[in-house]
């Protein structure tokens, strides 16, 4: 199996850690809001990796966080006049229901933030001791950006390029850094925030130290597989790997791998933009089977871009699939308890029509072997249910309409 890996910019032949074993950790939402279909397009791709994975055989420990401390979700906590823990655990459980609803698996894990605070002074704390991090006069500890040589290594940036675009944030108040790379671990509460006890001040975490933190507690210090939408390879992903790299003294992920965004008249569907749909407004116009298909249908790392039209080829696509999996089931139900237990023996060009099938299914697999490619592995699909429709009738045996049924709906259950 061949993974795209952002570190080294090629496919590389995917070698587990430790033998039939996946650790895979999935930057999650943050929680102030609906999640919109851009949210779920890697929820979608990697819950479908992970789907494949497990299809070959390897056990995944899947983590995926909810980013639940964070200004968004204290600001929307302050218009409502309630607790931020009011406003993440009301859309923690609104995103379960959503990725349900999209067969999304639950992860082996989904951690909380703010539940893994111990963790985060754990790492803070040993940042500072290595000399990686320092506390400035007013409690906000930073991450000593240049001391850590690899920093740039995952979105190939060079330092001294990153030194001239950054030199506004000079004059941005941040003049207390040492040096404008450097990046917040804990930050001192405002008025009315949440806040947590820190050797350093009242406070909260940054955002990148909870994801090396939760992935480190969930998975170890070494994973095999970090992913997350391409926006966050840099600064998100970068300087998780400045941190667990720096605190843990191992290689934090082997592979890093990055969906493409999802876009809507070519720009990214975002929030701040107000260019997006919730996926709850998708499902009161399809069953979001549908949007899950259409996610599949593009390769994870392209750009996808939102369409109605998009939407029903996609609707019209999965129809097609499963009408051909409905008229097997009846023919399989005419065909009495023979078929249900595919009992019985084949004719001659059905034996043929199945070796076809059994191509076809090396097809799906091939595409999937390669970098997850769901756009050509459902190509394999509706060449099997073309197969099926031209080949099981209401003659045939009971064992290949079984056979030709039970191979479309296994490999449709590994899409999701
Ligand atoms: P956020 O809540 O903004 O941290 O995003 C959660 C996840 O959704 C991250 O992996 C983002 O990269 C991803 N994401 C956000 N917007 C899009 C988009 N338009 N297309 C694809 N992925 C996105
Ligand atoms: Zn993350």
């Amino acid at each position: 199996m061949k993974i795209y890996n952002t570190l080294t910019k090629r496919k590389e032949e995917f070698v587990p850690l430790q033998e039939g074993k996946v650790k895979m950790y999935v930057c999650g939402p943050t929680v102030y809001n609906l999640i919109h279909i851009g949210n779920a397009r890697p929820m979608i791709v990697f819950d479908t990796a992970r789907r494949y994975m497990e299809h070959k055989g390897y056990e995944v420990n899947f983590v995926s966080n909810f980013t639940d401390v964070d200004d968004k979700i204290i600001k929307k906590a302050m218009e409502e006049g309630v607790d931020a823990s009011v406003i993440s655990e009301r859309y923690i459980a609104e995103c379960k229901k959503d990725m349900q609803v999209m067969n999304v698996k639950p992860a082996t894990t989904h951690p909380k933030a703010t539940e893994e605070i111990d963790g985060m002074l754990d790492m803070i704390n040993t940042l500072i001791e290595k000399g990686y991090a320092y506390t400035a006069e007013d409690g906000t500890v930073y991450y000593r950006t240049r001391s850590f040589k690899g920093y740039g290594k995952l979105s190939h940036k060079n330092l001294d390029d990153l030194q001239g675009g950054n030199r506004s944030l000079l004059v941005t108040g941040e003049d207390q850094k040492e040096d404008p790379l450097d990046f917040v671990l804990w930050k001192p509460k405002k008025e009315g925030e949440p806040y947590w006890e820190s050797p350093w001040c009242k406070g909260r975490p940054g955002w990148h130290i909870e994801c090396s933190v939760m992935s480190k507690k969930y998975l170890g210090d070494e994973i095999d597989i970090h992913a997350g939408g391409e926006d966050l390879i840099f600064p998100h992903h970068e300087n998780e790997i400045a941190q667990s790299e720096a605190a843990n003294g191992k290689v934090f992920a082997k592979y890093w791998m990055h969906n493409g965004f999802l876009t809507i008249d070519s720009q990214k569907m975002s929030k701040s933009l107000n260019n997006f749909f919730t996926v709850r407004e998708i499902a009161e116009k399809y069953d979001l089977q549908v949007l899950r298909f259409f996610m599949l249908s593009a390769h994870y790392r392209s750009p996808l871009n939102f369409s109605e039209d998009l939407m029903e080829a996609s609707k019209n696509g999965l129809d097609r699939i499963l009408t051909a999996i409905e008229r097997l089931g009846e023919l399989e139900a005419k065909k009495g308890e023979n078929a249900q237990t595919g009992e019985g023996t084949m004719k001659n060009e059905e034996a043929q029509a199945i070796k076809a099938l059994q191509e076809l299914t090396a097809k799906f697999e091939a595409a999937m072997e390669d970098d997850f490619n769901t756009a050509d592995a459902v190509a394999a699909l509706f060449e099997m249910v073309k197969l099926a429709n031209i080949s099981a009738k209401e003659e045939s045996s009971a064992l290949f309409v079984h056979t030709l049924k039970e191979e479309i709906c296994r490999l449709c259950d590994v899409m999701g």
